[in-house]
């Protein structure tokens, strides 16, 4: 029966604090990775340098962490064990600007309401050399002399013994270690400057030196994560955003390496999500997730780190000001073409002969490298100054190749040549020298490090779609007539028999269409003309272009719809407009596209976010043939 329903009224009581404590614990322990978490948080609030994390069943059984920080004095220890008892703020005005990872002082309770504990410490204390270490019992508080290095170890033993409700919700041993261990990752990740060793039942599972930021990445996640990411480093106004941020052929089906901190804080934040997620919109293949450590830094009083009991969220002052720099930061370093990054950093160290002959594993099976840059030495905007960007208009391919010889502009770079010969120039170019066509699909080419091969198709529809993105953007302002991608008008308009749907598509979207360069009007009840075509699409086929726009057009009917959809219209247009598999190119043809795509933003990966070229190195191939052995 509940207690409401009966006559007389409920009595109000003060909880037990045991309780209060186990109530908290309800929000703070959901497992013994939680556990790992807040012992961990304590240790480095400690100035620990290292810290060892031993683990018995999953956690469950048994967690024991262990520091070398400044220790707890005998006297302070029973408050260690105290709600409410903090070392680390005494005031509001601590809290806004709270610079340590715990400040709340109930971790230590809770956990000690729902599991055995006992912390033993010995603090930096000059004047009491003898019996410094002291043990206490979070069960009985009775305080034991101890000995010990200074540095304190907590230890959590069955935890959920008192709950065991709780305790049914866990999993298997082995996922519980798998929490504990990726709590500790994600420490680790943040302070490279701090060693950590974790064990489980006496074995060493995993040990991270002291190291650079760069270097404990690698540690943590690997060097394939490391080869193949990119490095973030930009500030914009008050906001620090440094980093690493996968290529985009990285990405996987599951979001489980996104890691992102404010101000040291691992945190899982929405603005910041979002950010990222919009930065790899255009270069991402549908549902795949991003791979990133992204670390926010920001003065902490435009940050609220009270307002979730884990801490794992976090509110922003002012949320725009961090998704512009999130955003800016990992787009501008994916925007960037890698070709030419890659060539910068070939004509640094191009590789010797003896070099070339370093032994190698000849069976490694990725020799097909991905198209990995030199990290953060190169933007876009370098790319432009190199003056070799207006080399050509590609955008033309299928057009005959007479068309494609105009003379080079006088802006071009001393060492570019119309008719290359020799290593001279392919080591110039990012990409390389066009050697022959393959298959009618790919683009073999020759640089400095090696040899290139390009997806012609995927690489050219990619440049024609930034073409027609930048040419709807640069010609936007607000009060200027509503933009349009230049138009050309067709000698003879092109008439074909369409559906009703097609008709009624075609004059429902009139203006949609002007505004992407297409003039497709009713010629009778069932036959439609194409009379003007995007500029940069002249050449292709005008009847075809007209049906695809359509049918994408038919899909999105109100006219925001149009708006937000207008990048997936541009690309089908790019995908119909772009060199045809089977085409055969004239070597010119094929140069022409690769100079292209090394001044073209996000020229590494086509519109459906697969990459456009690979390289292959001299070194690769002289061990996949086993020279110099
Ligand atoms: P909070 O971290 O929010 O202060 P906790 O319950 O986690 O609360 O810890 C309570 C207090 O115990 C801390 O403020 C700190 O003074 C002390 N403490 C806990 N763990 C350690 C440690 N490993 N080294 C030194 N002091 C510690
Ligand atoms: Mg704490």
């Amino acid at each position: 029966m509940n207690a409401f329903s009966s006559q007389t009224s409920p009595i109000i009581r003060e909880l037990p604090d045991e309780l209060i404590s186990q109530i908290a614990a309800g929000e703070v322990v959901e497992r013994p990775a939680s556990v790992v978490r807040e012992l961990v948080d304590n240790a480095l609030d400690a100035g620990a340098s290292t810290i060892t994390v031993r683990l018995l069943g999953g956690g469950v059984r048994a967690i024991v962490v262990e520091d070398d920080g400044c220790g707890i004095p005998r006297d302070q220890l029973p408050l260690a064990f105290k709600r409410h008892a903090t070392s680390k703020i005494s005031s509001l005005q601590d809290l806004e600007s709270v610079g340590t990872m715990g400040f709340r002082g109930e971790a230590l309770a809770a956990i000690n309401s729902i599991a055995d504990c006992a912390v033993s410490s010995r603090a930096n204390n000059p004047n009491d050399s003898k019996n410094a270490a002291w043990l206490l019992d979070g069960r009985s508080g009775e305080l034991l002399a101890t000995a010990r290095a200074q540095g304190t170890t907590v230890e959590v033993k069955e935890l959920f013994f008192a709950t065991p409700a709780r305790r049914k919700f866990l999993k298997s041993d082995a996922t519980e270690l798998s929490h504990c261990v990726e709590a500790i990752r994600r420490h680790a990740l943040a302070r490279p400057d701090v060693g950590f060793a974790v064990w489980h039942e006496g074995k060493l599972i995993g040990q991270w030196r002291c190291a650079d930021a760069r270097q404990r990445v690698q540690d943590v996640l690997g060097d394939d994560f490391i080869e193949a990411s990119l490095t973030l480093d930009h500030g914009e106004g008050a906001v620090k955003v440094t980093g690493f941020a996968g290529l985009p052929d990285t990405a996987r089906s599951r979001a489980d390496q996104q890691y992102a901190y404010v101000n040291g804080r691992f945190v899982r934040d929405k603005v910041i999500q979002h950010a990222v997620r919009s930065s790899y919109e255009d270069v991402l293949h549908g549902g795949r997730q991003p791979v990133y450590v992204l670390f926010v830094q920001i003065d902490p009083r435009r940050v609220d780190v009270n307002v979730h009991p884990t801490k794992i969220e976090v509110r922003f002052r002012d949320g725009r000001e961090i998704h512009q720099a999130v955003r800016h930061a990992v787009q501008g370093v994916l925007a960037a073409p890698r070709s030419s990054m890659q060539a910068m950093q070939a004509a640094q160290s191009a590789p010797s002969p003896a070099q070339a002959q370093l032994a190698q594993n000849p069976f490694q099976s990725d020799i097909f490298k991905r198209n990995q840059p030199l990290a953060g030495v190169y933007t876009a905007q370098s790319a432009i100054n190199l003056g070799i960007n207006e080399v050509r208009d590609v955008a033309q391919l299928w057009m005959p190749s007479a068309a494609l010889s105009p003379s080079i502009p006088s802006t071009a770079a001393p060492t570019f040549n119309t008719t290359p010969s020799g290593l001279e120039e392919s080591i110039t170019w990012p990409l390389g020298k066009a050697i022959a066509q393959l298959h009618g699909i790919y683009i073999l080419a020759q640089n400095a490090q090696g040899m290139v091969i390009v997806d012609m198709h995927a690489a050219h529809e990619r440049i024609v779609y930034e073409r027609l993105k930048h040419q709807l953007s640069t010609h936007a302002s607000p009060d200027a007539m509503p933009v349009r991608i230049s138009s050309q008008p067709l000698l003879i308009p092109a008439t074909f028999a369409a559906t009703p749907a097609e008709v009624a598509t075609a004059e429902a979207h009139e203006n949609s269409l002007s505004q992407l360069g297409l003039d497709i009007t009713a010629f009778s009840a069932k036959t439609l003309a194409v009379r003007a075509v995007p500029t940069t699409l002249a050449k292709g086929d005008p009847v075809e272009l007209a049906r695809s726009v359509l049918a994408e057009l038919a899909q999105h009917d109100a006219s925001t719809v149009i708006e937000r959809a207008q990048h997936e219209i541009l690309s089908t247009m790019a995908c119909h407009g772009a060199v045809r598999a089977n085409r055969s190119l004239t070597l010119e043809e094929m140069n022409a596209l690769l100079r292209q795509m090394e001044t073209t933003e996000r020229s590494d990966q086509c519109n459906h976010g697969r990459p456009t070229w690979r390289v292959i190195s001299i070194k690769e191939l002289d061990a996949l043939f086993m020279r110099g052995r």
